[in-house]
Parts: C-alpha cells; structure tokens; sequence
C-alpha cells in the first residue's frame, strides 16, 4: 500500500518506451520515502541489473520541515505537539512529533530521547506505531511517525466506559502481541498505559510514545519510571531489580481496566503504592467471567 503512495521516481523514458536509471534530482526528491518504504523488492524489471545499477536509496537522507503541510494536532506530550502532516511531494499523511530542545535540556532528558528515536526507530510490528524517520533544526526534534486516525485508547475508554469481555481480549492480544515483538528485541516499553495505545485506521491497537523504553540484553533495571497506576510492585519495593516482566504486568492492569472502567489501584498516589506494594487490588465485579478473571490475576 504504502508503495502506491510512494511512487517510484518516474525513470520511463516516455519517448523510448524504456526504463533509464532515475536521475540525482529524482531520488533527491523521494530522499525522505526510502526511509519510510522497505527496500524495493525486486521484480523482474529492477532485477535488470542495468535500471538499478544507480543505488536507489541516496546514503544522507535529509528530511526537513518544509517538506512537509501542517494540519491540526493530535495531542500534547511533555516536550511538544504531535501534529497531522502531509509530505508535500506524494502526499503522504502522518504524524509528526515535536519536540522541544530546551525543554528536553531543562527536563534533563537527553538520554530518553536518544533512546526514544534509537529503540523505536528499530522496531516494525502491525501492533507497534511505525517510525518513519526525524530531523531537527536548532530549536526542535522532530519525530515522523505512522497516524493513527482512531486516537487514544484512553478516550475510547473513557467514552464507552468499559469494554465487553470479546473486546476486552481482542485488544489485549493486540498489546500482548506487540509486547512479545519488544521483548524479543530485548525491549522493555515500560510505559503501557491507555493514553499511549492507540487505535489504527481499522481499529487496530499500536503500541505508541517509547520516550520510557530501553535496550535492556541484561533484562534488569532499577530505574523507577512510568505512571505510578500501571507499575509493579518490584518497580516500587526500593532497589530491586526489575526485569521485562514489569510490561506483561502492566498488561494485566490493563485489561483489569478494559473490564472495569478505571485502573485496580485508583486511589491518592501515597495509597495506590501501597496497594501495589500488598497486591490489594480492587475486587473484579461478579458479572465478569471467571476466564477473565484468571487471566487479570495470571499475568
Ligand atoms: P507523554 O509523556 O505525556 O505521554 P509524549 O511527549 O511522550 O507525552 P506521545 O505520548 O507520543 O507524547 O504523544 C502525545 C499524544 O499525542 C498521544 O497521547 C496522542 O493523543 C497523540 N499522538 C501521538 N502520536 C500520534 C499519532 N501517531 N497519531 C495520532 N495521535 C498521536
Ligand atoms: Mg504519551
């Protein structure tokens, strides 16, 4: 799909009829696209080695602002918006997140953004929000992302108040699945919560905002990061290490909150900790199932 938005350069000779290599200013003007697109695949006609003796994909690609239309914006984060574009040459809509440099220098959170673009610039799965590319001028960093037109899980949440136990379960396999891709890589996201889900074009759940996650090959941490509702108790108990683990709890919080409406250890910050700390969870109501029920207390 996203090769039809993406046409190639258009390297046809018309007159000849024939297929030419594309010319310099022609892949400048796609710079930014081979970055969004995978790799060409090869066909019949690009395996000729003649139309594709020229590299495809230019090694600096230079996106830049200008490339792109301004529309409304989607949302506000700690260091910026996230805004709708339209990349001006094929028309390509997505997101673009901005963020502030001396905000991020104030915030002392250099570190989280570099590990922002690093871990999420390496991760492709239908469950993970797809980063295209960034740039930056003096004053911004700017993060391309893939729109998600549905919004927030959040808001979704909060209009319909609770999810029927079928929805329930289908978005918590859609959060699993993209759990199991990050882990794989040895990714910890470390900030699930409904306000960084969102929903896809199809209703599709993509696991957005990696502004908390690490690379983390040793799986142990002891940074305490998060929102304090969706933390573990290992998170909390000082010192101790915490593992991958601390997502698929999280998961858990989840879908305790997809069932009911609201997360199981509400409460003031100081008592939500130590109702964590004592796993003293707000009972699930009888109407839901007893499957259900297993498997909020199981992950
Ligand atoms: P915070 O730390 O407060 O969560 P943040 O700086 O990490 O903020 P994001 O969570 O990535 O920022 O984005 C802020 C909000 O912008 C999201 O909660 C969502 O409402 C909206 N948003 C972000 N990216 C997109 C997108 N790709 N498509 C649609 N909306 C988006
Ligand atoms: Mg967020």
């Amino acid at each position: 799909m996203l090769s039809r938005m993406f046409p190639r350069p258009a390297n046809v000779d018309k007159k000849a009829g024939q297929k030419r290599p594309p010319t310099d200013s022609e892949l400048l003007k796609h710079s930014c696209l081979n970055r969004m697109l995978p790799p060409p695949t090869p066909t019949r006609e690009t395996t000729n080695k003649d139309t594709w003796d020229v590299d495809p994909a230019p090694k600096q690609v230079c996106l830049h602002l200008g490339m792109f239309e301004i529309d409304k914006p989607l949302g506000k984060g700690k260091f910026g918006r996230v805004y709708l574009v339209k990349h001006r040459v094929s028309g390509f809509v997505c997101a673009l997140k901005v963020l502030n440099k001396a905000e991020i220098i104030r915030e002392n959170a250099e570190k989280h953004v570099r590990r922002e673009i690093e871990v999420h610039s390496n991760l492709r799965h239908p469950g993970i929000l797809a980063f295209y590319g960034w740039f930056h001028d003096t004053r911004r960093i700017f993060l391309l992302l893939e729109y998600a037109p549905g919004g927030e899980l959040f808001r979704v949440l909060r209009r319909v108040g609770r999810f029927s136990e079928r929805r329930a379960a289908t978005c918590a396999v859609q959060v699993a699945q993209a759990l199991n891709c990050l882990h794989s890589k040895n990714v910890m996201h470390r900030d699930i919560k409904p306000e960084n889900i969102l929903f896809g074009l199809h209703g599709e759940l993509k696991v957005a905002d990696f502004g908390y996650s690490v690379h983390a090959p040793s799986n142990r941490r002891d940074t305490l990061c998060g929102t304090l509702d969706y933390l573990p108790p290992e998170m909390l108990s000082t010192k101790a290490k915490y593992t991958k683990a601390v997502d698929q709890w999280t998961l858990g919080v989840l879908t305790y909150e997809f069932l009911v409406g609201e997360a199981p250890f509400e409460d003031t910050p100081f008592m939500t900790r130590k109702r964590i700390i004592k796993g003293d969870m707000t009972p699930l109501p009888d109407s839901v199932s007893t499957e259900a029920k297993d498997f909020v207390h199981s992950v």
